[in-house]
């Protein structure tokens, strides 16, 4: 059976809110060591000051952004700007478009309770959301 986005039309436009960039206990800013590198060429740091002040390893060794106070990601700056948009990772790139968020209608509307872009605005094309989810399970895969 198709995926809930292939059959219904979705709308999202974020609002600039930084919500989702506050995680929980168990959420966390993924990246790839490409990504990392980008961020770190972005910021323009050295790569030993950029690993101890902005990277983590998590238990099982993958590579995440460091959370500030209250689990805010360490790039999000004092007015709720994300500092390195243009190379922001994947994760934040492709939300909320994620496999596990699209799958099913009960799975996007639970996400529409943390995301208060979705379900507002215009509707976004169907491609652009299954590149994103593949690009997604691609990037799981490696
Ligand atoms: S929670 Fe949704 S609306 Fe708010 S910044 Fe994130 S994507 Fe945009
Ligand atoms: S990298 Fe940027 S967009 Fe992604 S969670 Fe951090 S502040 Fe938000």
């Amino acid at each position: 059976m198709q995926p809930f986005f292939e059959q219904h039309p979705l709308r999202f436009e974020c609002t600039g809110c930084g919500r989702c960039c506050v995680a929980g206990d168990d959420h966390f800013v993924f990246l790839s060591a490409a990504e990392a590198e980008a961020i770190r060429r972005h910021l323009q740091l050295s790569p030993r000051w950029f690993r101890r002040r902005y990277l983590a390893r998590l238990e099982q060794g993958e590579l995440v952004a460091a959370s500030g106070p209250g689990g805010r990601c360490v790039f999000l700056d004092r007015e709720e700007k994300c500092r390195i948009y243009p190379v922001r990772p994947l994760q934040c790139r492709s939300y909320p478009f994620w496999p596990e968020v699209v799958r099913s209608r009960t799975s996007w509307q639970r996400e529409a309770r943390r995301c208060e872009g979705i379900n507002r605005g215009k509707t976004v094309a169907t491609g652009r959301i299954r590149n994103l989810v593949n690009a997604c399970m691609a990037a799981e895969a490696d």
